[in-house]
């Protein structure tokens, strides 16, 4: 049995669904089970949705409509006008039309999860339907019914007993009799809210599922070659790992490599199952696996540039020294606000910390650790991540640059630039 994740890129417009017809056709003899993320952009208009919804700004209705006739123009291009798809389409969008009607009540978080998943309720529903009207048999499956979260909304913890025990009782008949669809990125409460797995979380959907399920591998169909030693966006030269171990992937996605979600190794280390990356235009290529003892030989540093980054430093009021009860109440107000760090030094009179902008997470806690602390802080930053670095790519990398924020260790070189 198989699992195939297809990310918003791969599905951005009607070509991008007919070439995952074609993708899938080359696997009919296998169970498959295919986890979709939202069309191209749509999670970052949704975003944007919700948030002129919670400050009820003028431009809700304009950003809705693009969301929905982006979606009908594909739509349109891949089905005859009678078919049953647009009903279908209209009728998810149904789902917040009533929610964007009344004034906001509830908490932020909540109502971006209810608001952002539409995205993937959509998307599922048009690949399911196209991969039908091609004649492969398949069908779609409400994703929240499975993987159970707690209610932290736009980070839902996944409760794995209870996962695993609706996904074997549900899924493996249901792959007997057909390729199965369904949404990355969701998972829902016990009192059926939707929540959402974190930004880009629809691989974790796919480790979550083939972790349960004990699949034979992973495969995450990407607009790259496989993985790449870095962001052949942003650098030129980039070579391509033919494999790597679960470690070092790990490490990648711990610095920020968004190449697969953070979360998404764990689940198939413990299960040994194989995650593959693989590009969707030239499927029989090899792509990258990642697996237990995956080749450690590394022939070009390994660069991860993340961008949008606050750097906040932190100074007690009194000009006293920065102590360890200091450090555990800053702690809490990060976890409380939950704005996860990306790289931290202390020195004596202060606490520093690099984390990415979120706009939302970032007010809550420059309002929290104001009270007791003088915070100053840049943003717009990048971080600079390279491992198994040498002395002479350091230097290429930081040339004309200012460094704010420097760490290195053995394999590890870590800083932070304007
Ligand atoms: N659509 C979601 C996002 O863009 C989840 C994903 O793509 O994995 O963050
Ligand atoms: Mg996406």
């Amino acid at each position: 049995m198989l699992v195939f994740k297809f990310g918003g890129a791969s599905v951005k417009d009607a070509a991008g669904i007919i070439n995952l017809g074609k993708v899938v056709e080359n696997y009919t003899d296998d169970q498959l089970l295919i986890v979709v993320s939202a069309m191209g952009k749509t999670t970052n208009a949704l975003e944007k949705l919700t948030k002129a919804y919670f400050n009820q700004t003028e431009d809700v209705h304009d950003i809705y409509e693009e969301i929905k006739q982006y979606h009908y123009h594909i739509l349109s291009e891949v089905f005859d006008s009678n078919a049953a798809i647009f009903d279908e389409v209209a009728n998810t969008f149904v789902e917040i039309d009533w929610m964007l009607e009344d004034e906001p009540q509830d908490d932020y978080d909540f109502i971006y999860d209810q608001i952002v998943s539409v995205g993937e309720l959509v998307s599922t529903r048009i690949v399911n339907a196209y991969l039908n009207k091609i004649g492969l048999k398949s069908q779609w499956l409400d994703v929240r019914g499975y993987i159970h979260t707690d209610n932290t909304y736009r980070e839902g913890v996944v409760q794995w007993a209870k996962t695993k025990e609706s996904i074997m009782k549900g899924i493996p008949a249901l792959l007997e009799k057909s390729i199965v669809i369904t949404q990355g990125f969701l998972g829902g409460t016990s009192e059926n809210f939707t929540t959402t797995l974190g930004r880009e979380g629809s691989d974790y959907t796919a480790s979550i599922l083939a972790s349960c399920l004990g699949a034979e591998s992973v495969t995450t169909w990407k607009d790259v070659p496989g993985i790449l030693n870095a962001d052949p966006k942003l650098f030129k030269d980039t070579i391509k790992f033919d494999e790597l171990p679960y470690s070092e992937a790990i490490e990648m996605t711990y610095y920020g490599a968004s190449v697969i979600h953070p979360k998404t190794i764990k689940p198939l280390q413990n299960a040994k199952i194989p995650l593959l990356v693989k590009p969707f235009n030239d499927p029989t290529a090899p792509g990258t696996v990642i697996k237990e003892n995956g080749h450690d030989h590394y022939a070009k540093p390994i660069i991860i540039l993340k961008q949008n980054q606050v750097l906040l430093s932190l100074s007690a009021k009194d000009y006293a020294f920065i102590s360890e009860t200091h450090l555990s109440e800053i702690f809490n107000l990060f976890a409380q606000s939950h704005v996860k760090i990306n790289m931290m030094q202390t020195s004596a009179l202060s606490f520093t910390a690099c984390f990415d902008e979120d706009e939302e997470r970032f007010k809550k806690l420059l309002q929290a650790v104001s009270e007791n602390f003088k915070a100053k802080y840049n943003n717009n930053l990048s971080l600079l991540t390279t491992r198994h670095y040498t002395p002479e790519s350091l230097k290429k990398l930081t040339e004309g640059k200012v460094t704010l924020l420097e760490q290195i260790s053995r394999n590890t070189a870590q800083m932070v630039i304007r």
